[in-house]
């Protein structure tokens, strides 16, 4: 007299679409008692049978049930076989960086992560590796750029906070034409809206902190790739450096992963109703959104991407002195740094997210005072766009 199994995810998840894929990766009923959603798994070190004989787990930095779940889950939306979880996104890309031997060079778009342009220029550097940084509005611009020692090509895409566009499939074919490996930061599309792997790209990170968490309460970042021969080596260094997320952040992240779906959508949605609402507004001089056929690279973002996301900029009228009145007058929009929650947040990068780029990098980059960067949240569009509206009139 069995008892019917409910084991009976043992279908072809990797086929399924990208909610069924966020929802049920790696959530099989707990053996022992039926808990739908696993219990975080906080023990720091695992029972075993004999000496060096367990159930894949031995020490929790090297391998933890929760965050292996987790890595498991991004990998699949990825379209890729293996990911590794980090304390922070800024983690990841020094672990990435870290497998690099001192010599090597590396290629980076211009308007990279802040943060992962001063671990290029202020640490990389010295464990050796040099970095060129190139404006890939145009990613054959990349090719003089190759040395002999080129390892890698590190892009982002869309970059922050002027929202520019790069081809993914045509840098990773520069790239694979020198022997280097392409990376790419896809924390402001998610999984949801670019999988980079399918467009070349050896290595896909997040900062999970962002989207994927989407909460904005956990720190934390992700690496996921195809080439077991590049997963070995992380899965060393992430062991090694020992960057690893905490059980309980894993099991935040893995949870703000089964709603992605539903929150990219609106977050777009709610995205391009402000973006076509600030294009009619007097005070606004310009918008940069890539799902508006005015932006520039619109057709290519049409082309690699799922959809446009949930981040956009703008440049105000007038001077610094009016955008801090406008940014004093909202209500629901939370002045801040960060994006990718469900909470909308603004900021002001020239003074704010990118304060330590130089003045004269900031104006080649198209990052002026009033240049306002808005991560849209998930809040009912009417009330984002009364709260722009009343904030900007008051703003003159
Ligand atoms: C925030 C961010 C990072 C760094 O991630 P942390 O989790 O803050 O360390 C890297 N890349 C991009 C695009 C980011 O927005």
């Amino acid at each position: 007299m069995g008892q019917p199994t409910f084991d009976n995810k043992s279908h072809d998840l990797a086929a399924s679409g990208f909610g069924t894929r966020a929802i049920h990766a790696g959530h099989v009923p707990d053996g022992l008692t039926g808990a739908v959603i696993p219990p975080i798994s906080l023990s720091t070190t695992f029972k075993q049978t004999a000496a060096g004989v367990h159930k894949g787990f031995d020490y929790s930095r090297s391998g933890n049930p929760t965050r292996n779940n987790f890595e498991d889950a991004v990998a699949l939306l990825e379209g890729g076989k293996h990911g590794l979880a980090f304390s922070s996104g800024s983690a990841t890309t020094a672990t990435i960086i870290n497998s690099l031997q001192a010599g090597s060079h590396v290629i980076s778009v211009n308007d990279v992560y802040g943060g992962t342009y001063r671990y290029f220029t202020k640490v990389a550097v010295g464990n050796g590796v040099d970095t060129t940084f190139v404006d890939l509005a145009n990613a054959d611009d990349i090719e003089p750029h190759f040395k002999e020692n080129t390892k890698l090509v590190w892009i982002e895409t869309p970059t922050n906070p002027t929202l520019r566009i790069i081809d993914i499939e045509a840098v990773a074919k520069h790239a694979h034409a020198h022997g280097a490996y392409l990376v790419v930061d896809n924390t402001f599309m998610s999984p949801y809206f670019q999988n980079p792997l399918s467009l070349g790209a050896d290595i896909v990170v997040h900062s999970v902190t962002k989207y994927i968490n989407g909460h904005s309460d956990v720190v934390m970042g992700v690496a996921v790739t195809n080439d077991t021969s590049i997963y070995e080596k992380l899965k060393f260094l992430q062991n090694s450096l020992g960057a690893v997320p905490s059980a309980f952040d894993s099991f935040l992240a893995r949870r703000g992963l089964m709603t992605l779906e539903v929150r990219m959508k609106r977050h777009e949605e709610n995205a391009l109703r402000i973006a076509e609402f600030l294009s009619k507004n007097s005070h606004i001089d310009e918008v940069i959104y890539p799902g508006l056929s005015s932006h520039p690279q619109h057709e290519l973002a049409r082309r690699q991407q799922r959809g446009f996301g949930g981040m956009l900029s703008f440049r105000m009228k007038g001077t610094l002195d009016n955008v801090n009145v406008f940014l004093q007058n909202l209500q629901y929009i939370t002045l801040a740094e960060s994006l990718g929650g469900v909470e909308s947040l603004i900021e002001v990068p020239a003074v704010m997210t990118h304060g330590s780029v130089s003045e004269e990098d900031r104006a080649k980059l198209g990052i002026t005072d009033t240049l306002v960067r808005l991560s849209v949240g998930i809040e009912t569009a009417e009330d984002l766009i009364n709260d722009l509206a009343q904030s900007l009139d008051a703003a003159y």
